[in-house]
């Protein structure tokens, strides 16, 4: 018999992959947690049965949340990562020697317990002295946080169960508030293939935009996620990540990276004309 994993991405739409065993399926206080051995995409991590994490295709968004923000402002020291779980954003984050700290704030503790012990290529990092992890809802967390912070990344899940207040307008402000000077916020914001997602990106873009006086958002191709097509936000106080790139500081690092360069970082916010069009709907 065969076993497959299928996600509804629309009502009428699915992506299915071929699934050769359950590792783990429990149920943790905030939602289903799964960990399934496939076929084509090595370990896959899901949560609530949405796919989060496959060791195939991981590599793109966790090289994108990080390296864009990264290589627009090198001095970044102090950092705080809401959600992440799975470790790939940390893993990432500590190949930067200049970062100092790295805050990690996670509202649940099994996925971090569950990846560390079946998703090594992701929870590889999580024990470096640089990070500290807080079991909290990050919309929480963040409240009583002042200017502390370089970076933010919110590597969170969909805007529904438990991720749901790191789409709103007051966890935008409270991320402002809890940025330098010159802070940087990246968050991961969905697609704007399908009806689906469209209004909930679209409300949020607005929402970072009159919050943050530079508000772009770019793109990266993830073969696993709906559409294969995914968006991040980019808002700063100052930085521009176009204008203010540091590519040849960032190419001496000699990080080597398996979708991140400094030539894709400036086209991936060179946008198709439809996701132009809904974005300036809103605006
Ligand atoms: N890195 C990923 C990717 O490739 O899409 C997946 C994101 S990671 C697994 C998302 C994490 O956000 C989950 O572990 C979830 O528990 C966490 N999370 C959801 N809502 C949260 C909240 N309000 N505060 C903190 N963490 C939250």
């Amino acid at each position: 018999m065969e076993l497959w994993y299928t996600e509804n991405h629309t009502e009428n739409v699915r992506f299915s992959t071929k699934v050769n065993n359950q590792l783990v399926s429990l149920q943790s206080d905030y939602q289903h947690i799964a960990i399934l051995e496939t076929e084509e995409f090595g370990k896959i991590l899901t949560l609530d049965g949405y796919l989060m994490v496959t060791e195939k295709d991981e590599f793109i968004y966790h090289e994108m949340i990080v390296h864009v923000p990264m290589a627009t402002n090198l001095d970044i020291k102090k950092v705080l990562v809401i959600g992440a779980g799975d470790g790939g954003t940390i893993r990432e984050l500590v190949r930067y020697p200049g970062i100092e700290r790295i805050d990690m704030v996670e509202i649940d503790s099994m996925v971090v317990e569950v990846c560390k012990t079946h998703l090594k290529q992701t929870a590889c990092s999580l024990d470096d002295p640089r990070v500290t992890i807080y079991y909290e809802d990050g919309l929480r967390y963040i409240r009583n946080i002042d200017n502390e912070y370089d970076l933010i990344l919110v590597d969170s899940t969909d805007p529904f169960g438990p991720g749901e207040g790191l789409f709103t307008k007051e966890f935008y402000g409270n991320c402002y508030k809890a940025l330098g000077d010159k802070g940087i916020l990246v968050n991961q914001q969905e697609s704007t293939f399908y009806g689906s997602y469209l209004d909930v990106m679209q409300r949020s873009h607005k929402k970072i935009k009159d919050t943050f006086k530079v508000c772009k958002v770019y793109q990266a191709h993830i073969p696993t996620y709906p559409s294969g097509f995914w968006l991040f936000g980019f808002a700063s106080k100052y930085y521009d990540p176009i204008k203010d790139i540091q590519a040849e500081d960032w190419n001496k690092l000699g990080l080597k990276t398996k979708y991140y360069n400094t030539s894709l970082h400036l086209g991936a916010f060179a946008l198709p004309n439809y996701v132009k069009e809904h974005l300036n709907e809103i605006d």
